[in-house]
């Protein structure tokens, strides 16, 4: 891919998946098939040519130095703050906290804007399928301050049931948080609506957008919701990059979550001023480097165009779903009407580990497990599914060696 390329509706994956230079390897002999993208991504050659040259060329510490590789360390960092803020329609950059992932950006929601809303007897309201990051860090705080956390229902299918979720917006409720697109059933909530139910109560809504930036346009105006948390590694960039984008007059009223250098205006015994925010959620050295990889992530996006991601991840969903439902006795879970390409399933009489450990011996890379969301896996009444998430890089004859694999792992264990 030319990141100066022109975004169109159809993409060619063979030149694309030139870029990941990890999708050519082979695993135990065979071709990798990698269907472990929603718990991370491959990365294209942009990202890791990004993250070298920053180290090659131009490796320094942020906003410390008035040199010029100081000067550039902090053009690169900034730079990904620019760059998340267009990727997220965010109305102004100093909106978006530079954080190491989602789980870092919902522990600061939890300690620096619920724990000092919370009184005894209040709530926070999340829903049945999120991951355990969008549950734990509001169970902390909520029982620091005598506080609950509520869960809205979903169906069987895998939908989150809306007029539950609204009916749930009581009083008591200080903040309400919701994944965009679930980790295990690839469900879309319909955010703009549940956002606008919750600001006309006045409870700020908090979205877990993990497993949304990677695959949809996302636009936190249209959206109407009041955090944004998302992850880098499962878009294409390094590990431990991350953002929560907040709308200003919340971060403004937050104090600082970590103490440190770089987050202060003024030090003194006496008493310690903090700078503005988004700095003053930024603590220590970040992950510059890192950060650099964000940029070029996002640029590789916005050269494919979503148009071409989404139709190509569509057609690839529906022909995976398809194929899948051909063998008896499997089960998916998650069957919305809006889904993003994550696919979890398990098959009669075999167990998930059995079953991924024969598939990666076949070279397919799946998840198996409770995929951080054991509440979830409480209401399927499972202590585990197999879980197939794709992405734009992904194959059509990739679904057809990972069904062919899984067809002679069941035989095998039968
Ligand atoms: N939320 C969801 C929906 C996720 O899928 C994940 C990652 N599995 C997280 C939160 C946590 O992301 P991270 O570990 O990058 O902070």
């Amino acid at each position: 891919m030319n990141a100066q390329a022109t975004p169109s509706d159809t993409l060619d994956v063979q030149r694309v998946r030139a870029d990941f230079p990890l999708l050519a390897r082979t695993v135990h002999g065979k071709p990798l098939v990698y269907f472990d993208n929603a718990n991370t991504s491959q990365k294209p050659r942009q990202v890791i040519e990004a993250v070298d040259r920053h180290y090659r060329e131009h490796n320094a510490n942020v906003s410390r130095a008035v040199h010029l590789l100081g000067e550039e360390a902090t053009a690169a960092y900034e730079g990904a703050r620019d760059a998340l803020a267009r990727f997220i329609h965010a109305p102004s950059r100093n909106e978006l906290v530079l954080t190491s992932g989602t789980t870092q950006s919902a522990n600061l929601v939890a300690y620096s804007f619920a724990l000092p809303r919370l009184k005894p007897g209040d709530a926070i309201l999340t829903t049945t399928m999120e991951h355990h990051a969008n549950i734990v860090p509001w169970q902390i705080v909520a029982a620091r301050a005598g506080a609950t956390v509520k869960a809205a229902p979903i169906t069987e299918s895998g939908e989150l049931i809306v007029e539950k979720f609204v009916e749930l917006l009581t009083p008591e409720v200080k903040l309400a948080c919701v994944g965009h697109v679930s980790n295990v059933l690839g469900t879309v909530n319909p955010v703009r609506e549940l956002a606008k139910e919750c600001r006309r109560r006045g409870i700020p809504l908090f979205v877990d957008g993990s497993q949304a930036v990677p695959h949809r346009p996302v636009d936190v105006q249209a959206l109407g919701c009041d955090f944004y948390a998302l992850t880098g590694h499962k878009m294409l960039a390094p590990t431990g990059t991350g953002a929560l984008w907040a709308r200003k007059e919340h971060l403004d009223a937050m104090p600082p979550f970590f103490g440190g250098g770089e987050m202060i205006r003024e030090v003194k015994f006496s008493g310690t001023s903090f700078a503005e925010p988004p700095h003053r959620f930024e603590a220590g050295t970040p992950n510059i480097a890192g950060f650099a990889g964000v940029s070029a992530a996002i640029d590789y996006y916005e050269a494919l165009g979503f148009d071409a991601v989404r139709a190509h991840e569509r057609a690839l969903l529906d022909h995976a779903t398809a194929r899948l439902r051909e063998i008896p006795g499997l089960r998916i879970f998650g069957e919305a009407k809006e889904k993003e390409p994550v696919i979890s399933f398990l098959v009669e009489g075999a167990q998930a580990t059995d079953l991924a450990t024969l598939l990666d011996i076949e070279g397919v890379a799946v998840r198996s497990g409770h995929h951080c969301a054991h509440p979830l896996m409480q209401f399927y009444g499972v202590a585990a599914t197999l879980r197939a998430s794709l992405a734009f890089y992904n194959t059509h004859e990739e679904v057809d060696a990972f069904v062919a694999a899984l067809l002679k792992a069941r035989a095998l264990l039968r």
